[in-house]
């Protein structure tokens, strides 16, 4: 069952509200239009520029969601797939370790094919669950993607 779907409200006033959470539904173009116009107004800076938006989200989803870090993670990763970020994954969880798979990732798709990983958004999401998990500082690599032509996007966490 789909929690944040079954829960979504609609205020009749454009807000639309999980949990008290104001979500907006956007087509993952508009998100790659926007990623690929400060890629070619920065170049190599426009993949910070992208995981620090991913992270204003992902703490905010982390600050409404209670618990051990394994449940958070658990909760974090089914509620990307009910808002439409992709089939997520737990590959690992250990000490100093953690590593998620996204499968049919949006912003992968709706890119295109790429020479490298583009799912920064994500990457950013992620990065703030690894400091959660990891308690402390994580940096977040995405080591395989979709839109390079791997059959699933593959993100890693380590401490920083
Ligand atoms: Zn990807």
């Amino acid at each position: 069952m789909n929690t944040v779907l079954a829960e979504l409200t609609d205020d009749g006033r454009g807000a639309l509200s999980f949990r008290g959470s104001r979500y907006l539904l956007v087509r993952p173009e508009t998100l790659v239009g926007l990623q690929k116009a400060v890629e070619a107004a920065l170049g190599g800076r426009a993949d910070a520029c992208l995981v620090a938006g991913g992270r204003a989200g992902g703490g905010s989803a982390l600050r409404a969601l209670e618990g051990a870090a394994e449940q958070v993670v658990a909760r974090l990763l089914k509620m990307g797939g009910e808002i439409g970020w992709g089939e997520f994954a737990l590959e690992r969880l250990a000490p100093g370790a953690l590593v998620v798979t996204v499968k049919n990732s949006p912003i992968a798709h709706a890119y295109g094919p790429a020479v490298g990983p583009v799912c920064h958004l994500t990457r950013g999401v992620l990065e703030r669950l690894a400091e959660l998990a990891l308690a402390g500082p994580a940096v977040v690599t995405e080591i395989a993607c979709a839109a390079t032509g791997a059959p699933l996007c593959r993100f890693e966490a380590r401490r920083a």
